[in-house]
């Protein structure tokens, strides 16, 4: 194992790796080319998601806004390809405002580094936009309450892929109640305009229990050979 990915690499668990060329210079398909190119045309993604953010950090729609030291929006481009959904903020993230900061975030960088991605290639929200307390699970009139604002971030930032980390992002962008282990390692629909969506684990359970590591790189690389 040679070269920058190395250390990268080695934080996902992967001792053997075949190189991927990085997604932006790997095109393939006039589609894929026509809808990228409509999507550029958007140019009033990053306002929207300006307005909308603002929405957030004054909602009331739950009790976790009594709770919070501040909603966490979201944040990467607002024109990205990928969009990748996680659970609810954490203390980190509460403190700082911004998703997938701490350990977790940063396993996340490596785990986007082992595919040719950085964080500024992607756009990253949670289902819950305030933290739960004492990082318990979200509640499910929670999600119901929460959900609209994540649907409304996907169509702005109109991603070519979703990436739904953990069980709970999972269950609510497919409206199932399957377990992890039955939507991982297939294409599903993202329900509201059927954009492909992927299932992995999240970065927190991943630091948890390391040797999952090497499902989560197959379940991103599945994701990386969808767009392809
Ligand atoms: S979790 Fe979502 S619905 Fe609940 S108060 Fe925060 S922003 Fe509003």
């Amino acid at each position: 194992m040679t070269g920058r990915r190395a250390p990268y690499l080695r934080e996902m668990g992967l001792v053997q790796w075949r190189y991927i060329s990085p997604i932006r210079v790997n095109q393939a398909g006039n589609s894929v080319t026509k809808v990228t190119a409509e999507r550029r045309g958007r140019q009033d993604a990053p306002s929207a998601l300006s307005t909308l953010a603002d929405d957030v950090a004054e909602c009331e729609r739950c009790d976790l806004c009594r709770t919070r030291n501040q909603t966490v929006f979201g944040a990467g481009s607002a024109r990205a390809r990928w969009l990748f959904v996680g659970e609810a903020p954490g203390a980190e993230e509460d403190k700082q405002g911004l998703p997938f900061v701490g350990r977790a975030g940063i396993l996340l960088s490596a785990m986007l580094f082992s595919i040719g991605l950085s964080r500024e290639d992607i756009y990253i929200a949670n289902v819950l936009k305030c933290r739960p307390p004492n990082n318990r699970d979200p509640l499910g009139r929670e999600v119901r309450e929460c959900s609209p604002f994540l649907h409304q971030q996907i169509s702005w930032v109109q991603p070519e892929i979703i990436v739904a980390m953990g069980r709970f992002a999972a269950q609510a962008l497919l409206e199932t109640d399957q377990s992890l282990a039955e939507l991982r390692g297939h294409c599903h629909k993202y329900q509201i305009n059927e954009l492909p969506l992927v299932v992995t684990y999240h970065p927190a359970y991943l630091l948890r229990s390391p040797s999952a590591k090497r499902k989560s790189w197959e379940d991103l690389t599945l994701a990386h050979s969808i767009l392809d």
